[in-house]
């Protein structure tokens, strides 16, 4: 059997962290006092679990009760800011498979375009397609692939269209398109 608090409580526990239930290496485990020993907690099992680092830290000095605080808040199944962090980390990256914006493409010199723009975007559906044949034609591309660009920038939801009204979600990402606005 094992020893160490560490290594006693994580297998107790599955080798999962106590709260959030993923699977812990022990170089990401640390020991959490429930009650913190500077409120009178006890240093023994009964008082004592093996979670996340990261989840220890943002304990800190809460009583045990602000620390029901942060869990109940959850809702549902109760995640780590380990987690969360890794989930937007991820959801900044491509996922596989998706095609990089190829520079000087349709869509990229759109993209780009938009984006310089800035504020000064469309906001009316007829006048975003125009815009868009423009910016092709000025970088001397075919300006009737508008319609398709458009379609892409929708399917991608870079760009949402309300009704006449448009809204828009450019990706964050430097695409190099070449582009000169004068
Ligand atoms: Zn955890």
């Amino acid at each position: 059997m094992p020893t160490k608090p560490i290594d006693r409580l994580l297998f107790a526990q599955g080798g999962e962290c106590f709260f959030c239930k993923q699977v812990l290496q022990k170089s990401d485990a640390s020991l959490e006092h429930l009650v913190a020993q500077t409120h009178g907690g006890k240093d023994n099992d009964e008082n004592v679990v093996v979670c996340c680092k990261i989840l220890n830290a943002l304990f800190g000095r809460m009583s045990l009760k602000e620390k029901l605080e942060v869990i109940l808040k959850q809702r549902g199944a109760f995640g780590c800011p380990a987690q969360a962090r890794a989930a937007i980390a991820a959801a900044a990256t491509p996922s596989q498979g998706e095609v990089p914006l190829k520079a000087g493409s349709p869509l990229a010199v759109v993209v780009e375009n938009l984006k310089k723009r800035g504020n000064a975007r469309q906001t009316r559906l007829d006048k975003l397609a125009n815009t868009i044949k423009t910016a092709l034609e000025h970088q001397k591309l075919d300006g009737s692939q508008a319609d398709k660009v458009l379609a892409q920038l929708r399917s991608k939801q870079w760009v949402q269209v309300d009704g006449e009204k448009v809204s828009y979600h450019l990706p964050v990402e430097k695409v190099d398109a070449g582009i000169h606005l004068s």
